[in-house]
């Protein structure tokens, strides 16, 4: 792992800097840093427009090859256009899941026709994704999915209820997991559409979360329909690709995710300040424990991301997850307890959570999503410890 920077890499420091000083201006200098954790329903339409000002500028996709629309660029530039991101105090991405997790995904496993199709709108920043994997009796136990897709000549016809889908109320797209051979295995009966999330067989309900926000929603399958072709892998494949995506959900995504973690953390440490708290011996060492941790995750995202090379990161991947997760659930409670009791306080009528307040209840849900803590250990204890299998009830 190389961590200093080579003159080419400060050339490209200063094109990403120069690029962001002359474009965030306006409507988008103006909006800020707007869409963290507990406010992604936040400014979306102007997030959106400056998705799509990145992208006709290139600096979407930036890890992806360049054949696939993406910048190719090396794992440093990568940590560079983050850093500088941060710095400028530009908007939360929104088009982190199909960047992130379904790009690399058609990547590895879509026809060429699939790449022609869906990796440009997700390269310019025009096509939004969201994750269809949970339902009522499969979150965790993500190989029970029940919904159901059967092969009706040219078309799949959906059925089902998909829950905890992330912003499916501004995607145009839905991966899905769905059973297509319900007389097959219970991971071998699985497959992975592609979904339009624009139809009348769709219905998307918000859930209103402790943050009084709906980030999240239920989606209704009722006769819902995709085209025969967006399937990716075969059928069958469905459990294999739906992990790999998992895989640069445990770990790409980190790297992009600690821009925001900066981010909240110089706020905290400001808090800190301005409540007369960096005297307090025990405050101290927990500002200190918290940026500590913050280096430990940057470290960590970038061993795992050069060891994985162009392939998707393997158990480490899980101690990625299970690192920030835990990490930045403990960042909420340290941003609450910087300001005293005078955190419990909301700052004016109608009463509206602070960002702290925001962060704190969102980050009640980071040891859930994305694999909880405990399914990480498992994972870590399996396949990196090569303990024996957890036991499964009969
Ligand atoms: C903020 C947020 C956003 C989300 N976004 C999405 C999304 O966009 N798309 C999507 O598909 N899903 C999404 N989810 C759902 C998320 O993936 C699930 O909540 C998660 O997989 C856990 O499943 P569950 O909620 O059904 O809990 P369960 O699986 O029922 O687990 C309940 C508890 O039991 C523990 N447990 C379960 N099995 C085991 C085991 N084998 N060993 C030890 N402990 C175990 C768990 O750790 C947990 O503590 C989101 C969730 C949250 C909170």
């Amino acid at each position: 792992m190389e961590l200093s920077f080579s003159a080419e890499d400060e050339a490209f420091r200063a094109e990403v800097r120069q690029w962001l000083s002359e474009n965030l201006v306006g409507a988008f200098a103006e909006a800020g840093a707007i869409g963290g954790s507990g406010r992604e329903h936040e400014g979306h339409e102007i997030r959106h427009e400056w998705e799509k000002k990145l992208g006709a500028a290139g600096w979407t996709c930036l890890g992806w090859p360049k054949e696939f629309g993406g910048r190719g660029a090396t794992l440093n530039q990568q940590v560079i256009f983050n850093e500088e991101y941060v710095r400028a105090n530009a908007p939360v991405r929104v088009g982190h899941i199909g960047e992130g997790l379904i790009g690399p995904t058609l990547i590895a496993y879509g026809t060429p026709e699939q790449h022609e199709r869906f990796l440009p709108p997700i390269v310019r920043g025009e096509e939004l994704w969201c994750q269809g994997y949970s339902e009522p009796n499969a979150g965790s136990d993500l190989a029970n999915v029940q919904t159901r897709a059967v092969l009706d000549g040219d078309r799949w016809i959906i059925n089902g209820q998909k829950v905890w889908t992330s912003l499916a109320v501004q995607a145009d797209w839905c991966f899905a997991v769905v059973r297509t051979d319900p007389a097959g295995s219970k991971h071998g009966g699985l497959s992975f559409l592609l979904v339009p999330m624009d139809q009348p067989g769709v219905d998307i309900r918000p859930i209103i979360q402790v943050t009084g926000t709906s980030e999240f929603n239920e989606v209704f399958f009722t006769d819902a329909e995709t085209d025969a072709s967006n399937i990716l892998g075969a059928p069958g494949q469905g459990w294999e690709v739906a992990n790999a995506l998992l895989g640069f959900e445990r770990g790409v995504a980190t790297l992009a995710q600690q821009i925001q973690f900066e981010r909240e953390y110089a706020t905290v440490l400001r808090l800190a300040r301005d409540h007369g708290r960096t005297n307090e011996p025990l405050m101290r060492q927990r500002l200190a424990q918290s940026w500590i941790g913050l280096k430990l995750l940057r470290f960590n995202a970038l061993r795992t991301l050069t060891n994985m090379g162009d392939g998707a990161p393997g158990p480490e991947a899980s101690i990625s997850k299970l690192a920030w997760a835990t990490w930045h659930q403990r960042l909420g409670e340290l941003a609450m307890d910087v300001q005293g009791v005078s955190s419990l306080l909301g700052s004016a009528a109608p009463y509206e959570l602070s960002g702290e307040q925001a962060l704190f209840l969102f980050t009640r849900s980071d040891t859930i999503y994305g694999g909880s803590n405990e399914i990480q250990r498992n994972i870590i204890g399996e396949r990196a410890l090569g303990l024996p299998r957890e036991p499964k009830p009969r």
